[in-house]
């Protein structure tokens, strides 16, 4: 029998990123791949990189540097090493990653990573591969679904993409541009998907989408379905406790998705809303489509059905033309909203969009200076919000153990990290938990008595714990605000 084949694959980037990631191995292994972490003992290293902001397509080429290091010395001990280029550098740059990286054998964009098997087969006949064509088919229909022990090996939680690129144009964005129109997977489709995550011990699951809240997938009646009615039928899914879903957009938030909130205790009472700024004037300039009225009043209506409701949002600080008042109409309106965490960006131009064309105005240092004082704000009330979990008894899904001997750590319905020592059998299974103390962003606390909902929630089917590796990052994890971000 041939030994299998390695693959170490490095996701950077978005959530989006980590499905894709998870996808491409699925896919590899129907040719005999494995996964490795070690990247000195791989076969093919996968790079899925991230386009959104300079420094982040920056790191690619850097690391390709590192990697030709790597594959001259297995060169020297007479082992191939390819390299595969995948994700939204892959898609801008595909040329130039071809121009400029020799060490590459294949360039793929992310809608046609479903071809990465054809695609390693031409180059090993004829040097090279690139791909960066937004195909006629859709990707999801010839992707190999995930074997049940990578299932499993992923933990209890899973990012699940029901819809993919943007028609918004924001300025600043290149979105649009790598990763196309957009489209919505079929309802049936993910179902399926969802469930058979649901019969491998998956409980909670996160939807991804550029956009999600402007899903817009095929139903099973033939009608057009939106977030809401999805959220609907999946919370309907016999093992499926918790759902979620990100990143919305503020102008896609339509009754049924408000509905959802109301009706559904499966769908987490979190909801990572971005506005970006504060001002008018800048939203406008950014071609964001709503005003920051428009915002509060779409946080209004939220908070109308679930008044335990917490946001949290991005910004973007030095957008050109932001003046000392614009940046105050952010600082303002992130004092009225209140969020729970937040993203906050140093504005990037990117090459390609519209704002790339404006005149920069705000300077290096007054960017990092506006940075520091938004991420101040944020973080006060990030703390403000861990705080008021002390002494009260949440919910928590518990995922893996933890770093200490004897913890498992799991999740609030906010996202929040909490910690209990117990048996590693809770593992999967939402329990209430007092919370006693907070360490930095994580929550200390020991198991309570089990409530009337946290008995009503089903454990998973057929996982054992001692099954569940602990994944690099968890779905929670990449989720996360935090409140330090760079212009990174
Ligand atoms: N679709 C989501 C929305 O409209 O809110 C955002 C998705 S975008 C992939 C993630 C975040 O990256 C944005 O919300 C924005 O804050 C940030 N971002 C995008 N382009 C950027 C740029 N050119 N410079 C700095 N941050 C940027
Ligand atoms: Fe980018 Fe989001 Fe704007 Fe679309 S809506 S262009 S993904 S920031």
């Amino acid at each position: 029998m041939k030994p299998p084949r390695k693959l170490h694959i490095k996701s950077y980037g978005c959530q989006m990123n980590v499905y894709d990631a998870q996808r491409m191995v699925d896919t590899l292994a129907g040719e005999g791949y494995i996964e490795t972490g070690d990247v000195n003992d791989a076969d093919l290293v996968i790079l899925n990189t991230c386009h959104i902001r300079e420094k982040a397509s920056e790191k690619v080429y850097s690391e390709l540097g590192r990697l030709r290091e790597v594959k001259d010395e297995a060169a020297r001990h007479g082992r191939r090493i390819s390299i595969a280029v995948a994700g939204c550098v892959a898609q801008a740059e595909g040329e130039e990653i071809i121009r400029r990286a020799p060490v590459v054998d294949v360039v793929v964009g992310p809608q046609s990573y479903h071809h990465l098997p054809q695609l390693l087969a031409h180059a090993r006949r004829h040097g090279r591969a690139l791909e960066t064509e937004f195909p006629v088919q859709d990707k999801f229909g010839f992707l190999a679904p995930p074997r049940a022990e990578a299932i499993r090996a992923r933990g209890i939680s899973a990012f699940v993409t029901v819809q993919e690129g943007c028609d918004k144009f924001c300025t600043f964005c290149v979105v649009p541009y790598t990763r196309g129109a957009e489209v919505s997977r079929p309802v049936a489709r993910i179902v399926d998907e969802v469930q058979r995550l649901a019969d491998h011990g998956v409980c909670e699951i996160t939807l991804i989408g550029q956009n999600v809240n402007a899903y817009h997938g095929e139903g099973p009646d033939g009608r057009i379905w939106t977030l809401g009615q999805l959220l609907h039928r999946l919370a309907a899914l016999p093992g499926i406790v918790r759902l979620r879903y990100s990143t919305s957009h503020p102008r896609d938030v339509d009754d049924s998705l408000i509905v959802a909130h109301r009706d559904l205790p499966a769908l987490m009472p979190f909801v990572h809303l971005p506005v970006q700024s504060g001002s008018d004037r800048i939203l406008s300039a950014m071609n964001r489509k709503h005003s920051s009225d428009d915002y509060r009043r779409v946080i209004d209506r939220f908070r109308a059905v679930r008044q335990d409701i917490a946001f949290s949002s991005d910004f973007i600080v030095g957008f050109p033309g932001e003046q000392e008042e614009d940046f105050q109409a952010t600082l303002a309106l992130v004092a009225q909203i209140g969020y729970a965490g937040a993203y906050s960006f140093k504005y990037s131009p990117r090459p390609g969009t519209p704002a790339a064309e404006i005149r920069e105005t705000v300077s290096a240092t007054e960017m990092d200076e506006r940075l520091v004082r938004l991420q101040q704000l944020i973080d006060s009330q990030q703390s403000a919000f861990n705080q008021a979990a002390i002494g009260t008894t949440v919910d928590v899904l518990f995922e893996r153990s933890a770093r200490n001997p004897g913890q498992i750590v799991g999740r609030t319905a906010y996202l929040q990290p909490a910690h209990v020592m117990a048996s590693p059998d809770i593992i999967g299974k939402v329990l209430p938990v007092t919370i006693q103390s907070l360490e930095r962003y994580s929550l200390l606390g020991q198991l309570a008595p089990p409530t009337p909902a946290s008995q009503a929630q089903l454990a998973p089917a057929d996982v054992a714990p001692a099954d569940v590796a602990p994944a690099d990052r968890t779905p929670a994890e990449i989720m996360t605000p935090a409140h330090i971000t760079t212009g990174a």
